[in-house]
């Protein structure tokens, strides 16, 4: 049987060896980490509400029933195109199909100061980091005698207005006005500042007009400072100056102004496009390389002149295209030119609000809050997390806490 291999174990990935489960291949996946991993959520392993267990499930307990699959746990750092043949870190692996799905990474634009003091967020551990900073601040606050110190402790930016800024500096104030105000009595809760800076005039440029302002007023009354035009243009750890010149005193900066494609795909020898990503032809393979696709937010493909998002449901949608493209070529029959169903955006702004368009349906505050929880607890993989992130869910709604505010060792 033809060996399809797989790089990758993300939202395209894995639907992609899903879809293969009943063709006539013989599926390997790659990855370099053991497990699938529900990014949207990682925001909330970060400010605290979630454990990391909780969105993310094991590739192999995951595929386990798949007759035709199997795993292996290595990076995968060059594809020699000729030999039909991967580098890994465990030695070569052969392949008769390739699918290239390796996701993206933080874009850091460049800006070494904020690659080396700000916070990313694209991994577990990334959100780990950024759980054990934001509750180290505020035990380091409790010990600081200078007021002006503890007030630069208690000063949180966000860099980037897209939906992982807006979501990340909702959740980050609910877990500071909701929790850990019960937890620090004697801090003075006017001292906390949050900011989420963006650097043009609008926040979730995605949505309409009219949810981008609720959005907009929902994290004014959350009290995150909002400020549009604002680039930040070097930070040292401590202060975080802007392109105006404005200074802005503050321990934390957690940086959701940008992913470009893994790294994997820079060692392609390919073209490359914006943000890294490879161009790849309709029916997703490499131009030149008929047995090599590649997907989500690693290819560049544009829809009515607009390049296709980096986000979960083009990945998704372009894994089920490339299986059945497969099947296709196996069956001798022509392949299939991939478009895009985009079903719209949601955004979670904390307790009781959010802003959706999906199917054309426009909502904002609680009933789009309860569309975004129920969206979320269907996506997720695995009956256990679906049933422990919704018990999480109702124990911090009804009860105001955040049971994994653990300082834990990197
Ligand atoms: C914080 C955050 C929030 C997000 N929120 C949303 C949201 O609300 N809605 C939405 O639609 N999208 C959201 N996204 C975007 C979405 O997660 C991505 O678009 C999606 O994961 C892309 O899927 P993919 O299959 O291309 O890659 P991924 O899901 O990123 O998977 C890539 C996989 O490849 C593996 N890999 C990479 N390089 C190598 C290598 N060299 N060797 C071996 N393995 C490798 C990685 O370990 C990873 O498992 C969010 C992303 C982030 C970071």
């Amino acid at each position: 049987m033809p060996t399809v291999v797989i790089v990758g174990a993300g939202f395209g990935g894995l639907r992609a060896a899903r879809a293969l489960r009943r063709a006539p291949v013989q599926v390997v996946l790659l990855d370099r980490n053991n497990y699938h991993l529900f990014q949207p959520l990682l925001y909330q392993v970060a400010t605290a509400g979630l454990e990391p267990e909780e969105i993310a499930k094991p590739t192999r307990s995951i595929l386990r029933g798949q007759k035709n699959f199997d795993f292996r746990l290595v990076a995968v750092t060059r594809v020699d195109f000729a030999a039909k043949r991967l580098e890994t870190s465990a030695g070569p692996i052969a392949y008769d199909y390739l699918v290239l799905a390796p996701g993206g990474e933080t874009n850091f634009f460049g800006l070494d100061s904020m690659q080396r003091h700000g916070l990313g967020l694209k991994d577990i551990p990334d959100a780990i980091t950024i759980r054990n900073h934001v509750l180290t601040c505020f035990e380091q606050a409790m010990l600081d005698l200078d007021a002006e110190q503890r007030r630069t402790l208690l000063t949180f930016i966000v860099v980037g207005g897209g939906p992982t800024g807006v979501e990340m500096a909702g959740a980050l104030s609910e877990l500071i006005r909701l929790v850990l105000v019960k937890d620090y009595p004697r801090l003075n809760i006017k001292d906390v500042r949050i900011l989420l800076l963006e650097a043009t005039d609008r926040l979730l440029p995605a949505l309409p007009e009219r949810l981008r302002e609720a959005a907009g007023k929902t994290l004014w009354r959350k009290y995150v400072e909002v400020r549009f035009g604002a680039t930040v243009a070097d930070y040292d750890g401590r202060q975080a100056r802007l392109k105006s010149g404005e200074v802005i005193p503050a321990r934390t900066v957690i940086w959701a102004a940008g992913v470009r494609a893994a790294p994997l795909n820079a060692t392609l020898g390919l073209p490359t496009a914006r943000q890294g990503r490879i161009p790849v032809e309709p029916t997703l393979q490499v131009a030149g390389h008929p047995e090599v696709f590649i997907i989500g937010d690693a290819a560049y493909r544009e829809q009515e002149g607009e390049p296709l998002p980096m986000v979960a449901p083009v990945a998704i949608q372009m894994g089920h295209s490339v299986a059945s493209n497969i099947k296709r070529h196996l069956r001798g029959r022509p392949l299939e030119a991939f478009r895009y169903r985009d079903q719209g955006t949601l955004a979670t702004i904390g307790r009781n609000a959010a802003v959706a368009n999906v199917y054309g349906l426009k909502l904002s505050g609680f009933p789009a809050w309860v569309m975004w929880l129920v969206i979320h607890i269907i996506q997720l993989i695995g009956f256990r997390n679906k049933l422990f992130v919704l018990i999480n869910w109702a124990w911090d709604y009804f009860f105001y806490e955040r049971a994994a505010r653990l300082i834990t060792r990197d």
